[in-house]
């Protein structure tokens, strides 16, 4: 099978928006051994789909489509579709139910147009659509396979989730089933050089690594009749690559480091608390990215000038005199104020030099310290984050974070898990 990403929307074209649809639907389809050969993105104009349609299915089978399947008059894809494949649209009474269903859930009235996305190719599967009201659809003739989603992603992918995946895995007759290996503080190329004895043979299950900020994931796929075989494919893998790399590993399909460091400090009873300068909030925001991070956060203080820092989490002003802002000094402090103003078991703190401005030979920028305090255990982190490369600041904030969200982890590791569930 040889796939195609077709998205349809004039916004995408004119950079409004980022065509994320592609980036996502690109990354499952390869994950469940579909080859994706081209992307193409095209305006919301009949004409121009109709061609691009005929394009793709000239040089491959299977076509993902997204977008432009919402109810106003400029979404036209699925009937641009229909006449492509000559099935005729008619209203499919269980797809109606639902978006009437939907519309009653949200208390609203539902205008005529929406009665359009009711309208389905004959012959069509039918992807129900959890999140919005356009449901999905799969057609298939001569060998030739479309699939149509909805443009907002977060209608997209879980409809690619829950429908067209297992629609495609039932195709194939083959299931797929993956498990990621999260890394911190390892390049992706250590990574690899590491591994490369035990995964360059592999071929089922494979290994893919995908390098983001500061961070390595492996992907381990194995396929298989059923799900339990694919399975205990994945389990000796994913054992191995750990055994390889150590406690660089900080979980497998934990999502990130933040989820981590939620679910270490959960499991354990413990709360947190956070001081930050340089990272501004980047800390807590990251943290509370998480469902359920209440249990474990209650407190984050952004004390980005000296006097807060003293006035807010008693750091003496002595120490910020002598040793300055980006310190140790301060760094631990402030890590031990906020655990004390909070009451809790772990304080974690940034302070540092983002930059562009505000280095010096002695304190570069990308000098960043994350402090931490426990009863257990303190410590104070220098990390230097600077490449000396234009337009780092964001990226010095992010990876200090991440290193502040891996030393709570750390943490909270130290400490015994609950046993009373
Ligand atoms: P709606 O019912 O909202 O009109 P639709 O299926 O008709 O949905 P579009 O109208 O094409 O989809 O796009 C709706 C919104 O979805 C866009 O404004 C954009 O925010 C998002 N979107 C569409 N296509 C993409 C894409 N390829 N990547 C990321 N976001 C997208
Ligand atoms: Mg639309």
């Amino acid at each position: 099978m040889k796939a195609e990403i077709l998205c349809v929307g004039t916004e995408i074209l004119l950079g409004d928006i980022v065509n994320t649809n592609a980036a996502y639907l690109a990354r499952e389809l390869a994950s469940i051994g579909i080859p994706v050969y081209h992307q193409s993105v095209v305006g919301d104009n009949p004409g121009r789909l109709a061609a691009a349609l005929q394009t793709a299915f000239g040089r491959g089978d299977l076509v993902v489509m997204t977008g432009g399947l919402g109810p106003t008059y400029d979404d036209l894809t699925k009937e641009t579709l229909a006449e492509y494949f000559g099935s005729p649209l008619r209203e499919d009474a269980k797809s109606l139910e639902s978006i009437q269903a939907f519309f009653q859930k949200i208390g609203r009235e539902m205008t005529e147009n929406n009665r359009k996305q009711a309208l389905m190719p004959e012959g069509a599967v039918i992807f129900h659509n959890y999140n919005g009201t356009a449901p999905g659809l799969a057609l298939e003739k001569e060998g030739k396979t479309a699939i149509l989603l909805p443009g907002p992603p977060r209608e997209m992918e879980l409809m690619y989730e829950t429908g067209v995946r297992p629609y495609l895995e039932r195709r194939s007759g083959q299931v797929l089933v993956s498990h990621t290996v999260h890394i911190f503080g390892m390049g992706e190329s250590a990574v690899e050089q590491l591994l490369r004895p035990t995964i360059s043979k592999m071929e089922n299950p494979t290994v893919a690594p995908y390098a983001k900020t500061g961070e390595v994931q492996l992907r381990v796929t194995a396929r298989a009749a059923d799900k339990a075989a694919a399975e205990a494919m994945t389990q000796p893998a994913v054992e191995q690559i750990r055994q390889a790399l150590g406690n660089v590993v900080y979980g497998v399909d934990i999502g990130s480091l933040q989820q981590a460091a939620v679910q270490a400090l959960a499991a354990r009873g413990l709360t947190a608390a956070t001081a930050e300068s340089c990272t501004g909030g980047l800390v807590s925001k990251r943290l509370t990215e998480v469902p359920g991070a209440s249990a474990v956060f209650g407190f984050g203080a952004c004390t980005y000038a000296n006097e807060m820092k003293e006035k807010v989490l008693g750091v003496s002003p002595e120490t910020l005199e002598r040793c300055g802002a980006v310190s140790p000094e301060t760094a631990a402090q402030m890590a031990r104020g906020a655990a004390r103003i909070a009451g809790a078991d772990i304080g974690i703190s940034t302070t540092g030099i983002a930059g562009p401005g505000g280095g010096t030979p002695e304190k570069p920028v990308g000098l960043v310290y994350v402090g931490v305090w426990s009863r257990r255990h303190e410590e104070v982190l220098r990390l230097d984050l600077g490449r000396g490369q234009m337009r780092e600041r964001e990226q010095i904030r992010y990876l200090a974070a991440s290193h502040a969200l891996h030393a709570l982890w750390r943490t909270a590791l130290l400490y015994p898990e609950r046993t009373d569930g």
